[in-house]
């Protein structure tokens, strides 16, 4: 078995999938954003401006932008409704159309009567929009908010602006949780990049795809064709009955995380290929891959299942 990235037709075009400009809270506008972003070798971005009423409702038209090589895919950060913590709710959406309906979100508070996060997450992903919950472990997000979220693809595992910002970047406590009980959720690294402190340039995603078109990229988002990264390059990934053979960049630790406290790691020098034993994921229903390189950036795949006969 085979972790369908690595096999499906195309190439990985590196993208950030959370982004602002000073059409929200960012501060610079939308073309210095995508100026800067295709400078620095990325071939997509994703401008997700807070889609809230004192922002007038933003979904940046970010088409003027693209150029040969890169192109930007439309979006935004939706807010609507309370979390368990009482806090409004933070949802990234990817791939929205240009007029999508708001709901009543005046601003960063929750107010009475408003849609719920999950019936919000629910219209975008109708809409045509990849979902990810955003930043859970900045956010307070409890497990039953994670689980309530049924319209999501995918969980932030690392979020760069929230490192740099809070030191609270990560989501893989809910995400490890939901895989346990079922849920095929997979997984992204994003910058959520204001440009107001270093928040830029830090966590991405690869997407495999024949194409650099915004359809084609969301297609792959969606069936989890993508590995996410800080740096490392995942180059393949091979499971059989017994083990798991990563092939990727130079590294210094490979990992396998699996159900509840599974994980095994590899450590060594200049790693290039690495074969892991899965007894120990016996009773795992899925496994996923992380890999450290010896300046500590990471990289992910997306879950891995085994197949359930
Ligand atoms: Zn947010
Ligand atoms: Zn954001």
């Amino acid at each position: 078995m085979q972790d369908a990235t690595f096999t499906a037709p195309g190439r990985f075009w590196r993208g950030n999938l959370h982004t602002h400009s000073n059409r929200s809270d960012g501060v610079l506008p939308p073309k210095e954003v995508c100026r800067r972003y295709r400078e620095e070798g990325y071939d997509f971005i994703a401008l997700t401006d807070h889609f809230i009423g004192e922002y007038d409702y933003p979904i940046v038209d970010t088409r003027p932008f693209r150029t040969e090589g890169f192109t930007t895919i439309l979006g935004a950060e939706v807010h609507s409704g309370a979390m368990e913590n009482g806090e409004l709710w933070h949802i990234l959406a990817v791939g929205l159309p240009l007029d999508f309906a708001p709901p009543n979100s005046p601003g960063f508070r929750p107010i009475d009567g408003m849609e719920t996060g999950p019936e919000l997450a629910m219209r975008c992903r109708e809409a045509g929009a990849f979902v990810a919950v955003a930043h859970p472990e900045w956010g307070g997000l409890s497990l039953q908010d994670a689980r309530s979220l049924t319209a999501a693809h995918a969980v932030e595992i690392y979020n760069h602006g929230c490192q740099v910002g809070a030191d609270r970047a990560e989501g893989f406590w809910q995400l490890d949780r939901l895989l346990d009980e079922g849920s095929a959720l997979t997984l992204c690294a994003t910058d959520d990049a204001h440009f107001t402190e270093p928040d830029h340039f830090g966590g991405w995603v690869m997407v495999k795809s024949e194409s650099n078109e915004p359809e084609a990229l969301l297609r792959a988002l969606k069936t989890g064709s993508y590995y996410s990264s800080q740096g490392p390059e995942i180059n393949n990934i091979e499971v059989s009955a017994k083990h798991v053979v990563v092939n990727c960049s130079s590294v210094a630790t490979v990992i396998v995380q699996g159900k509840g406290s599974a994980a095994v790691a590899k450590h060594g020098e200049a790693i290039t290929r690495a074969e892991i034993n899965l007894a120990r994921f016996h009773n795992s229903p899925w496994i996923r891959v992380t890999i450290i390189d010896r300046a500590g950036k990471r990289a992910w795949s997306n879950p891995i299942w085994f197949d359930q006969n």
